[in-house]
């Protein structure tokens, strides 16, 4: 596979911060929080200090692979890419709304690599990638409502859920549509609807796109929540996600500690919670990516997905450099995820070998 990357095809706009450092700065984040948190998911705080000391997990848990173990958020965020970036070679037109078949397609592909089917081939590099076909908890209704065949949408919802599962892996859609900061609220919450069908499942997925959206086109944290926020309220069934945001916003600026403002806003393993407990951690540690990451994942709830969610806010705002070298150094798929930073950072059209790296 051919990860190099031609520059001079790369129809790029340089104005404001929008920069390939921020897309990557947003993958391989999102990817650090998820293996950050990983080891502590199912663990109680109790434990976590128990094990680790009071201050929680510091440092990522290196395998014998000499790798940081990423799981099914950083997985999924791929296959989401991978969906979009098909549809929009089809489509070439990101000022409309992707074909989501294509997008429940990819997350096919994932399912069926979860469950050792026979490697599929000619579906393109993300499927081919090992990581991919390896079980790191992955989530019971994304599993089943895949599975089930019927993709799912905001006007056509398939289950009640309200998980996580639906915004841990849109930050994808925020870098697509990064030009329509709107459009990839919908993108966003109607990738997390083929699979969760309640406001709570899929509206924090629209939340966390828009905000990728706005960071990367130069707003900071705050002023990205505030434009979001106008976004949300338009949507049915918002209230409870648009309360919980505003509590976050309202914690970050009190002086309530962090694990007591975390408490406040619950566990994340519901989606309002975990775009919550995200944005508070990105909110209170703006400029610090080691202590947000370890601020996001360090609590009784759902580690690796509020750590990833927060890896893709941050990473996105700071930038590449910014996060811990050694980290980006050792977590997986890190070189990948920097290769797909580049193809969502180009146009579509411009991806080196489209019709190899993602046949549609
Ligand atoms: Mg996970």
């Amino acid at each position: 596979m051919n990860l190099g990357f031609n520059a001079q095809n790369a129809n790029v706009n340089f104005q404001g911060r929008y920069n390939l450092s921020n897309y990557a700065g947003c993958l391989k984040g999102g990817a650090i929080g998820d293996a950050l948190g990983w080891p502590i998911e199912f663990r109680r705080i109790s434990e976590i200090q128990k094990k680790y000391g009071k201050d929680g997990i510091q440092d990522l848990i290196i395998k014998s692979t000499g790798k940081a173990e990423i799981t099914d958020d950083t997985q999924m965020t791929m296959f989401t890419a991978d969906g979009l970036i098909k549809s929009a070679l089809k489509k070439l037109n990101l000022n409309e709304m992707p074909d989501m078949k294509r997008v429940f397609k990819s997350y096919k592909l994932w399912l069926d690599a979860q469950f050792g089917k026979i490697q599929q081939k000619n579906e393109g590099w993300i499927n081919d990638i090992k990581e991919m076909h390896i079980q790191r908890a992955p989530g019971n209704t994304c599993m089943s409502a895949i599975a089930n065949g019927v993709p799912g949408s905001i006007s056509k919802p398939i289950n009640n859920s309200a998980g996580c599962g639906g915004v841990m892996r849109v930050a994808p859609a925020g870098l697509m549509y990064k030009d329509n900061p709107e459009l990839a609220f919908k993108v966003g919450a109607e990738c997390a609807a083929l699979t969760h069908g309640h406001p709570r499942g899929y509206l924090p997925a629209g939340v966390l796109s828009e905000m990728i959206a706005h960071i990367v086109n130069g707003k900071n944290v705050e002023d990205a929540v505030n434009e979001t926020l106008k976004t949300l309220k338009t949507y049915k069934g918002h209230e409870p996600v648009t309360a919980l945001m505003e509590k976050a916003q309202k914690l970050a600026k009190s002086d309530v500690t962090p694990s007591e403002a975390i408490k406040e806003l619950g566990e994340g393993w519901v989606g309002d919670e975990a775009i919550a407990i995200s944005t508070y951690c990105a909110l209170k540690e703006p400029k610090d990516f080691t202590k947000a990451v370890k601020m996001a994942v360090n609590h009784s709830g759902d580690s690796d997905s509020t750590g990833a969610i927060l890896g893709n806010i941050l990473g996105a705002e700071l930038g590449i450099e910014k996060l811990p070298a050694k980290w980006v150094k050792n977590v997986e798929l890190s070189e990948e995820l920097g290769q797909l930073a580049k193809d969502l950072y180009v146009k579509p059209q411009d991806i080196e070998a489209a019709v190899v790296r993602y046949p549609y």
